[in-house]
């Protein structure tokens, strides 16, 4: 999908690619996940963080389960937003020169991710109602509804303890 290329005629294109996108991304959150548990220094942030990490691998087979249902084949496209999240999460963290401030800056990194997901299985869930796909959008919705629950983990986590223990 390039600057010069005009491929989407119709929302099912317009659902297809950003199928596509999201797939890119969950896959790209799934490689940078492992380091993110690693740098965590909180044991119920790790915890966390590698529990959604096993989420994250299931939301690349519900994705490539909506392919199969929508039949149309299983691809990524580039998702130039979510590459630059990663990387903005990977240069804070190579920066932060203290355990727990580094807990709030994962926190606040993860959180950036969580919300860039839920705003595309937010427009996917909607789009596929539209288009009559109510099976898909009820699969999608199961994604969307972990996304939103490990966005109020890492919410709960940084507003009871981690910031706290950041600022002490
Ligand atoms: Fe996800
Ligand atoms: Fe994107
Ligand atoms: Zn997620």
């Amino acid at each position: 999908m390039g600057f010069f290329s005009r491929d989407i005629g119709s929302m099912d294109d317009l659902f297809v690619h950003t199928l596509r996108d999201i797939y890119y991304a969950e896959k790209q959150i799934a490689d940078a996940l492992p380091d993110m548990i690693a740098k965590a220094t909180n044991p119920e942030l790790k915890q966390a963080l590698d529990h959604h990490l096993g989420e994250t691998r299931n939301h690349i087979e519900r994705v490539e389960t909506v392919f199969e249902m929508h039949g149309v084949k299983a691809k990524q496209v580039d998702c130039p937003a979510i590459d630059g999240i990663l990387k903005e999460s990977r240069e804070i963290a190579g920066e932060v020169d203290d355990k727990q401030v580094m807990d709030a800056a994962l926190i606040a990194a993860a959180q950036a991710v969580e919300h860039y997901e839920t705003t595309r299985y937010g427009s996917l869930i909607a789009w596929a109602k539209q288009l009559g796909r109510n099976d898909c959008a009820s699969v999608l919705a199961q994604t969307l509804a972990e996304e939103k629950a490990a966005d109020e983990t890492l919410t709960r986590l940084a507003e009871s303890k981690i910031n706290l223990q950041a600022t002490s």
